[in-house]
């Protein structure tokens, strides 16, 4: 693929190199053969601004969720913390001062978010010369609009005109009238660009939109080679990290979606986000790696339910027709995302209100009825339910299920990814409850007349402890402020006490 490399004198020992393709998409490859755990690269954020979710309001400084209602900037009146605002830096004087420019009334809550962040890259000129060149050339090569669709341009359309009409119009007139310009460059053109590039080539991290100028062309794939970390401690550094080997020459990838949500789930996040379609092989497999992640089970036409599996014949197309493999039935896709996005209401609905054990499995069965087994919403409520059955006073028969529940996201999980790696967060967590049930079980069946009876168990727990270590030792790589490996070696020491008091001798690695 022809392509055009940066042209800035490379960086000792660098690991990529950004391709800026005319055709296509920009990408990076990979400039060496890079091992699991190698730091590819580390990026800071060019912009940033909060991203609200429903209605909430986030302080334009610091981007925090802000709970009282009268916390707005007494100069323009965007929400932001009353005192003690870490982040003066964000909500500059210039910002504030066009900001007021079009000032709130008060009730008014609909703050576009979206032109803010727009309204920060165009303030880099004078308030970051450097962080604006880099932000220029990265229009210079910006090809936009390839990815372009109807739709992309009438938002480009609306995003650049509302914000020449309800900012920069006024500003002009107040530049003459203080004889003195804040943004001198804001031509029509450069607007658009900037309108268009934040529609392709932004990320989400928990509340805040960003903007990196090398990470951010890192291109998507729902099984990457590698995984970004933004530390919020400082000021959103976000490091690439390889979780695959990668060989010279190979496009970088990461997954700017959550793996754990479904095909069409997926699709829509990133349509929405960078205007992208993944073509990935996990996209493309109605199965998704026989993880049945997006099944539904079949209702059939008759008053009996067909109880087959419905499956997207052709996810990655626009609008996929779904099959039952057991009566050939055909949905139209929308009807089949409209009930997913009722569902996952509900899912949401239950999970926020912190349920008991016994509503959430009541819940979970009801939405066996409509899901595959392993379909994405079971996985969530079932990850849920694991954590919180009461461990002690558990019955054999609860804990053997609590067990087989563990077992079968396991399974999933390591469909969808094979290291290990994506997920080792949650499968740590998982591996700590399967370790949890096991040695519940040891301690209640164990009869110190007939040890041997044990044995298979305790092989079972030791073999736990033996892939959660594998797994926190990779993740502390990736997340070395959480104390990964001190939860297992807390494990490994309790087992091993109880072992050693039943004189029961075992190696334990
Ligand atoms: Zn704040
Ligand atoms: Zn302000
Ligand atoms: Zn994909
Ligand atoms: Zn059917």
């Amino acid at each position: 693929m022809e392509g055009i490399s940066e042209e800035k004198p490379c960086e000792e020992n660098k690991l990529y190199e950004v391709v800026f393709c005319k055709e296509t998409d920009s990408f990076v490859t990979a400039t060496n053969n890079i091992q699991p755990g190698n730091v590819i690269l580390i990026d800071n954020p060019i912009v940033l601004a909060p991203l609200p979710t429903k209605n909430d309001l986030l302080c334009v400084g610091c981007c925090k969720r802000l709970d009282e209602t009268d916390c707005y900037c007494p100069k323009c009146g965007w929400p932001k913390c009353r005192n003690e605002c870490q982040d003066v830096s964000t909500h500059n004087e210039n910002e504030c001062e066009i900001l007021r420019l079009c000032p709130k009334k008060s009730g008014d809550s609909k703050f576009r978010y979206d032109i803010l962040i727009i309204l920060r890259c165009l303030l880099l000129q004078t308030s970051n010369k450097n962080k604006w060149a880099v932000l220029l050339n990265l229009l210079d090569r910006f090809n936009g609009g390839d990815r372009g669709n109807a739709d992309y341009f009438k938002k480009v359309e609306e995003k650049k005109r509302f914000l020449e009409e309800v900012y920069l119009k006024p500003l002009r007139n107040y530049e003459a009238e203080i004889g003195k310009s804040i943004l001198p460059q804001a031509s029509s053109d450069i607007v658009e660009k900037v309108c268009g590039f934040l529609m392709l080539y932004v990320m989400e991290h928990s509340n805040i939109k960003l903007l990196y100028a090398k990470a951010n062309l890192i291109e998507q794939n729902c099984v990457p080679n590698a995984i970004f970390v933004v530390d919020d401690e400082d000021d959103y550094k976000m490091t690439i990290k390889a979780v695959q080997p990668i060989l010279k020459g190979e496009h970088i990838t990461i997954s700017y979606t959550d793996i754990l949500l479904g095909t069409q789930q997926r699709k829509k996040y990133l349509k929405k986000l960078r205007n992208t379609l993944c073509r990935c092989s996990r996209c493309e497999d109605s199965t998704e790696f026989n993880s049945y992640l997006s099944a539904m089970i079949c209702f059939g036409m008759e008053d009996e339910p067909c109880k087959g599996i419905q499956l997207s014949l052709n996810p990655t197309d626009e609008t996929p027709v779904w099959l039952c493999n057991k009566c050939n039935i055909k949905l139209p896709n929308k009807e089949v995302t409209d009930f997913i996005r009722h569902l996952n209401k509900e899912v949401d609905k239950r999970l926020e209100t912190k349920p008991n054990f016994e509503d959430l499995k009541d819940f979970l069965e009801k939405l066996e009825l409509f899901l595959h087994p392993t379909h994405y919403l079971i996985i969530r409520v079932k990850y849920h339910l694991i954590q919180i059955y009461e461990i002690s006073q558990t019955s054999r028969d609860l804990l053997k299920e609590k067990m087989k529940m563990c077992e079968s996201l396991i399974e999933v999980f390591k469909k969808i990814d094979p290291g290990s790696t994506r997920l080792g967060l949650h499968l740590l967590t998982i591996l700590s409850e399967l370790y949890k049930a096991k040695t519940e079980l040891l301690f209640q069946t164990f009869l110190p007349e007939d040890k041997d009876a044990s044995f298979s168990l305790i092989t079972e727990i030791l073999q736990i402890l033996k892939e959660a270590n594998k797994i926190a030792e990779f993740q502390s790589q990736i997340h070395p402020q959480k104390n990964l490996l001190e939860n297992v070696k807390n494990n490994k020491d309790m087992i091993s006490k109880w072992l050693a008091e039943n004189s029961f001798m075992f190696e334990i690695d």
